[in-house]
């Protein structure tokens, strides 16, 4: 069997992070190295590597995690001025965790494009 992931030992509690939200389909925390004032990850408790490995059947749970968005958004004070939501997939867009995130990024401007 292949080694858990970072953010795998996070859904089972064997490394600690800062918890802002969680259910019974998914884990938000903060970025143990923040690109804003607010970087908060949220990603599904189901193993899924990433954008690319999203099944049909995972339909419902993507549009639950986006619903979570939403109201992380407002929980954490940055749904009026705008953030941004960005998943990198794979090697040309950064990915260094294999297990599918989302970054919720506030409480600043963002440039585009993004680098
Ligand atoms: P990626 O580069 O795969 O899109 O994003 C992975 C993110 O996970 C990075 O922003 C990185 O800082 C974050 N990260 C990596 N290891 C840990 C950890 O152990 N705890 C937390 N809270 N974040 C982590």
């Amino acid at each position: 069997m292949s080694e858990k992931t970072i953010f795998k030992k996070i859904i089972d509690k064997e490394i600690p992070a800062k918890i802002v939200y969680e259910d019974d389909l998914c884990l938000a925390f903060h970025d143990v190295n923040p690109q804003a004032p607010v970087h908060v990850l949220l990603i599904p408790k189901k193993e899924i590597s990433s954008t690319s490995d999203i099944a049909p059947v995972d339909e419902p749970l993507i549009g639950h995690l986006f619903g979570v968005i939403r109201s992380l958004a407002e929980q954490l004070g940055i749904a009026a001025d705008g953030y941004r939501v960005v998943s990198n997939c794979g090697l040309n867009a950064c990915q260094t965790v294999p297990h599918l995130h989302f970054h919720i990024l506030g409480g600043r401007g963002f440039g585009w494009p993004p680098g």
